[in-house]
């Protein structure tokens, strides 16, 4: 269990691991035509995905993983949730309207001060 999580950033991290299941859902049924249950593939990534979450730097104020200055997925499971996102995003609106909502207030909130710091390092790397 991690110290200092406000129930807010709790429900946050909550909401998040709720959304991006949600979202491999979508794709799952439709691109590989499973009902119900994931194919064991995407389970896979929901578990990965779920996992990076919980070991995200940034808990517990972690930014919208599409927003984050840290890559922390494999690259092969980077390329796969990226199909999933590009696929279920437009999606969620309409199937998932309030996760798709919180999504974006979460996408478009402002960085944490650790989140902004890992940025400012990164940029003035590069
Ligand atoms: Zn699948």
């Amino acid at each position: 269990m991690q110290k200092n999580l406000t129930p807010n950033m709790t429900r946050r991290v909550a909401r998040e691991k709720d959304t991006v299941s949600k979202m491999i859902t979508l794709y799952c049924h439709a691109r590989h035509g499973s009902d119900g249950a994931l194919c064991t593939d995407c389970a896979a990534l929901r578990d990965y995905a779920l996992d990076r979450i919980d070991r995200c730097m940034f808990q517990p104020d972690k930014p919208a993983c599409g927003r984050c200055p840290v890559h922390c997925y494999q690259p092969e499971m980077r390329a796969r949730i990226r199909e999933v996102m590009r696929y279920a995003g437009p999606r969620m609106l309409f199937r998932h309207p309030i996760a798709a909502a919180h999504h974006l207030a979460h996408t478009i909130s402002k960085p944490s001060e650790k989140v902004r710091r890992v940025a400012d390092i990164r940029l003035s790397r590069e």
